[in-house]
């Protein structure tokens, strides 16, 4: 048998991990958990989002108190999906990232309108289709 020690990267802000350094540099740029991200689906878009200045904002949006008096981030069922687009410049990605580092969706049976996966969907078919046209 052959045993093999290889070297384990860990991205510094997610769980993510892998065995190539070269991804794990490329995955952390632009890691949904990283504060200062380059979005490459923003450049897809050719928009630009300033995320830390943004995360202010939202962070400052609307902090609840639970009974315990901690301050908890804004539950899910009061953020308001479309108004988060908005400033995000129609960026999913960017979106996600202030959701993910804000905890927005901590309270994951409390629904908002932002919808990941079907964002996503969408606008792939937008940017399929104008390529598309672009070639034809
Ligand atoms: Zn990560
Ligand atoms: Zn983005």
């Amino acid at each position: 048998m052959k045993e093999i020690l290889k070297k384990v990267y860990y991205c510094e802000f997610c769980k993510k991990k892998g065995l190539s350094k070269g991804h794990m540099i490329r995955h952390e740029s632009s890691c949904t958990m990283n504060i200062n991200r380059i979005c490459r689906f923003c450049g897809i878009l050719e928009s630009k989002n300033d995320l830390p200045e943004l995360i202010n904002k939202w962070k400052e949006e609307k902090p609840i108190k639970s009974n315990y008096d901690q301050v908890l981030s804004i539950p899910a069922n009061i953020y308001d999906g479309k108004k988060l687009m908005e400033d995000v410049c129609g960026c999913p990605v960017c979106a996600l990232s202030i959701i993910r580092q804000l905890k927005l969706d901590m309270f994951p049976n409390q629904v908002s309108d932002f919808d990941f996966k079907k964002l996503m969907s969408s606008l792939w078919d937008d940017i399929n289709e104008e390529k598309c046209q672009y070639e034809y």
